[in-house]
């Protein structure tokens, strides 16, 4: 899986250690205070794999317990056994699908009774492939709309009427660069995605006299992830996209959990409505070339 190189390469960088797959890290030194979400309760979806594991971990390292919460229970039942041999902190794996609202409910309620209290809430559940606009379905669109843009207001929402409207708290939005610069075959999720940095923005506006800040944040192309995985991430290397990003080469799951760890923490204390880019400059400078990307589609599905 090219872990080793990868290793180096982003040790020379300054980048964290990372594995690929959906396992904790092998090793871990504390940039943040090792303290920083002491006592306190993150709900992330999508908590079972990829991003939304490593953004587990991390806070876990840091005090946090979690509730990790997709559709395969089977998923997040093992990534929480993981994640709680690697960090001590206590994790509760729940499943739910962020488009039925009541299926949100009941893992809320499970969640509260175990924890009594919820303080973060991270939106990282989302749908993704290439396709090119005249190839997509139009029940494809509406599926990626229904996950990632309906389902992060339905989980937003749950939150604050069953605890931030009256404790305050913190929500993070997984979101991406794709609207940016209309990026080919991705009309679909840079809709969705773009429809949340602004639903990031009213909420702030409306939720900040509760004391709860919204944020969004925009990864670049992740390595060890599904998202990597299905837009043609392997290409990118091979095809030398990588010297065309500032920082020349692809972000690590441990780079968005830490930047996620900021906007969670106390040290954002006074930052809301914003969207944090973590992506080396890529959305910048990178390819945006139709025909190309047609090609990378044809050779990822196969
Ligand atoms: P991933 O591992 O596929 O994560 C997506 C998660 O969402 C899965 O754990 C999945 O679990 C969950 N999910 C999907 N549909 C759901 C639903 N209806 N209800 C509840 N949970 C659902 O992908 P990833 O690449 O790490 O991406 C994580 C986040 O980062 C996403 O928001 C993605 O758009 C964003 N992002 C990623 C990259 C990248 O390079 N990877 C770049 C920009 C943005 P189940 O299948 O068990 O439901």
């Amino acid at each position: 899986c090219g872990g080793a190189s990868m290793a180096g390469a982003a040790a020379a960088s300054g980048a964290p250690p990372d594995v690929d797959s959906d396992d904790c890290l092998r090793e871990y030194r504390h940039l943040f205070s090792p303290d920083i979400l002491a006592g306190q309760v993150a709900f992330v979806t999508g908590g079972g794999s990829g991003i939304g594991f490593r953004i587990a971990e991390i806070f876990m390292r840091h005090g946090c317990r979690t509730v990790i919460a997709s559709r395969n229970l089977q998923r997040v039942s093992e990534a929480s056994k993981k994640l709680v041999a690697a960090t001590g902190q206590q994790c509760l794996p729940l499943s739910l699908d962020v488009r039925q609202p009541q299926t949100i409910e009941a893992a809320v309620d499970e969640a509260l009774k175990e924890f009594k209290r919820i303080d973060i809430l991270i939106n990282g559940a989302a749908g993704n492939f290439l396709c090119p606009a005249s190839a997509l379905s139009f029940n494809a669109f509406k599926t990626v709309i229904d996950i990632d843009t309906i389902g992060t207001f339905n989980t937003s929402k749950v939150l604050f009427e069953k605890y931030f409207r009256d404790h305050g708290g913190i929500i993070v939005n997984i979101t991406a660069t794709l609207s940016y610069r209309g990026q080919a075959l991705q009309v679909h999720a840079g809709s969705a995605k773009a429809a949340i940095d602004a639903m990031t923005r009213h909420l702030a506006v409306e939720w900040g006299p509760n004391n709860i800040r919204v944020n969004s944040l925009a990864p670049g192309p992740i390595v060890g992830t599904e998202g990597y995985r299905r837009l043609g991430g392997k290409f990118a290397k091979e095809g030398g996209q990588f010297d065309m990003i500032p920082l020349q080469r692809a972000g690590n799951k441990t780079e968005i959990a830490h930047s996620t760890l900021y906007l969670a923490s106390p040290l954002s204390s006074y930052v809301t409505g914003t969207t944090l880019v973590v992506d080396g400059g890529s959305w910048l400078t990178s390819a945006n070339n139709f025909p190309a990307l047609l090609g990378i589609a044809s050779s990822s599905a196969k």
